[in-house]
């Protein structure tokens, strides 16, 4: 694969790009872009990372405005780790069809089920979701989480079960799953991983705990997004079970290496809603804004700080 991440000056986009810079200049904004976003909004971020990378930056972030490339959930985090800053999600209709497969008022139903239970919640959740948990944790950090949970309680893992597998089996815990997955990789197959090793034998495989476990097991290397950048320092082939725009990710820091996506169609079509010129316009209005019920924020607050303490 090419690197279609890199957009020269003298790229269409190249425009837009000038006006985002200089709207971001004069509102003092601080864009945070997910690793998944189109490869061209790399070239206006202040940060490009993972669910936790960005989760600190926002926390760190001292900008008055954050405009969010990514997903609804991760806005809402932005949101509730920098209560004093204006968060704005360019593209409101981005959402994540994990996120939405649990709610507050369902988790609140199951928790009262299994009492007494620690509810772990991974940060693709709404944030009501997270008000009702007892801490947070991402496909980075889940194992740490839930070695910090006291062994004797039983654990429900909540919303990805395919990330609660891969974490019950690396702690050897009680883990009751939530029954969501993540549509981009709960589709991978081992023979997806087979067909990769015949077309690229001197590459490794690296997969995303939200794949199923048979498909982890078949891989070199289990990584979040952010270990997979670092991953590409040692690698310099690497074939990735994750969304297909994280091989141009990869590609913006180690242009010399070779990428290539366990699947071309594994496309998250929300993480791409987000364009320039939404951005652009996003600046310009500082909408649309990212509000939440102030108790809301404060209970999920509550759960991202235990985990950010352990980090
Ligand atoms: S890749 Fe999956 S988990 Fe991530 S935002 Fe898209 S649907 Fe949600």
């Amino acid at each position: 694969m090419n690197n279609p991440g890199r957009s020269g000056p003298k790229s269409a986009a190249a425009p837009l790009i000038s006006d985002i810079i200089r709207l971001k200049r004069k509102t003092q904004a601080v864009i945070l872009t997910h690793n998944y976003q189109p490869p061209v909004l790399f070239e206006i971020a202040d940060f490009i990372g993972d669910s936790l990378e960005l989760a600190r930056r926002a926390a760190e972030a001292s900008a008055p405005l954050i405009v969010f490339c990514g997903v609804k959930f991760m806005a809402e985090t932005a949101k509730i780790l920098s209560p004093e800053a204006r968060v704005i999600l360019p593209e409101p209709k981005a959402g994540c069809q994990m996120a939405d497969m649990i709610t507050g008022a369902a988790l609140r139903m199951k928790r009262e089920e299994l009492d007494p239970v620690t509810v772990v919640a991974y940060v693709n959740t709404p944030a009501d979701v997270k008000a009702e948990s007892d801490i947070c944790c991402t496909s980075a950090n889940a194992v740490r989480v839930v070695n910090s949970v006291a062994s004797d309680r039983r654990i429900l893992f909540v919303p990805d079960k395919n990330l609660a597998r891969y974490v019950a089996r690396e702690t050897r815990r009680d883990i009751v799953p939530w029954e969501g997955h993540c549509y981009v990789h709960a589709f991978f197959t081992a023979a997806d991983v087979a067909r990769a090793r015949k077309e690229h034998p001197d590459a490794v495989v690296v997969s995303h705990p939200e794949c199923p476990l048979e498909v982890l097991d078949a891989s070199d290397h289990v990584a979040s997004t952010g270990g997979m950048v670092r991953l590409a320092a040692e690698h310099p082939r690497m074939v990735l079970g994750t969304e297909s725009s994280m091989c141009s990710r990869i590609l913006r820091d180690h242009p010399d290496n070779r990428c290539w996506p366990l699947r071309r169609t594994a496309v998250c079509k929300n993480m791409k809603m987000t364009t320039l010129a939404k951005v652009k316009a996003a600046l310009q209005g500082q909408v649309p804004e990212v509000t939440l019920p102030a108790d809301v924020a404060e209970r999920a607050r509550a759960a991202i700080d235990r985990m950010m303490a352990l980090s």
